[in-house]
């Protein structure tokens, strides 16, 4: 990896929109958010116009460099489809897809007297580079699951294709249609958090495995089905990728039981060769997503 001394900004969207400013691979300023802490309540960026996202994303990157050097680059992570600077689709951002969010940020900076190159990505992907960089495995491959609102899958190095491994068919039962992008039998649609507020319209994701504890039947399957999904994606992507190593990381990662995921894989993977799979969950951590999405923008220029 060579060493860059100009720095570069990472900056990641989902609840907030976070940046802040990497150097050598390494976070080298405070966070900015939008909305500040204290003010943020769970909507802010749904109900925002595309438009107000890319003069957030214009402000906070002007608040950042504030009388310091200009960046070498800015790296965006975004949820959904991305490739070649466009949001082909964004189900938990609907306003922004169709967006091209690299020439888009990139005229708004200008405007500001910024000229500067912007790299946009999936946020998982963003994930995954932020892995590699902080756990020093930048030559590695990292694969890594986001279990959040919707289900990320993000691999390190980029590699040209859609990934869209949340998105993996898991169950051919009709009824499994609780999605956000309307496909059925999807990973995320049973283990997205909205997907969870859909199917039990009478209890939030925390209650299910509280009551799942308690031997509500009900609760009890669901949280099987929840792990097996979640087995069948990973079997899936050993079976085409080879094993190796998992993170999990997103905020409803606490809802997992290792043994009982890897029982399951267990049962899903017989071929000996792939059989040396293992997982690290690590706390999600939006620092690592920024590091990530800037590690990315300043690969893509060099
Ligand atoms: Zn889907």
């Amino acid at each position: 990896m060579t060493q860059t001394t100009k720095p570069a900004i990472g900056l990641t969207l989902s609840h907030h929109i976070v940046a802040g400013v990497v150097n050598n691979n390494k976070l080298a300023s405070a966070l900015q958010s939008y909305p500040p802490e204290g003010e943020d309540y769970e909507d802010a960026l749904i109900e925002m116009p595309r438009e107000g996202i890319i003069s957030v994303m214009c402000d906070e990157i002007r608040a950042l460099i504030k009388g310091g050097a200009k960046p070498s680059a800015v790296g965006v992570a975004l949820p959904g489809i991305v490739r070649n600077g466009v949001v082909e689709d964004s189900p938990n951002l609907p306003q922004l897809k169709g967006a091209r969010v690299e020439e888009e940020l990139c005229a708004a900076l200008k405007e500001a007297g910024i000229s500067t190159t912007v790299k946009a990505m999936n946020d998982a992907d963003a994930v995954a580079a932020g892995l590699a960089a902080s756990h020093g495995k930048l030559e590695t491959t990292i694969r890594v699951w986001t279990v959040g609102t919707g289900i990320g899958f993000g691999r390190y190095p980029i590699v040209d294709g859609i990934w869209e491994g949340g998105h993996t068919v898991v169950t051919l039962d009709d009824k499994e249609t609780y999605c956000g992008c309307g496909g059925r039998g999807h990973l995320e649609g049973i283990m997205g958090h909205r997907a969870m507020r859909l199917r039990f319209l009478d209890m939030e994701p925390e209650d299910i495995f509280e009551n799942a504890k308690k031997g509500d039947p009900r609760c009890m399957e669901f949280r099987k089905l929840w792990h097996k999904a979640l087995a069948a994606a990973t079997a899936s992507s050993i079976h085409i990728s080879g094993a190796g190593k998992f993170y999990l990381t997103g905020f409803n990662i606490r809802f997992l039981d290792q043994n009982l995921l890897r029982d399951y894989i267990e049962q899903m993977v017989r071929m000996s060769p792939l059989q040396n799979f293992t997982f690290e969950i690590v706390p999600e951590a939006v620092e690592n997503e920024v590091l990530g999405a800037a590690v990315i923008a300043q690969q893509a220029i060099t």
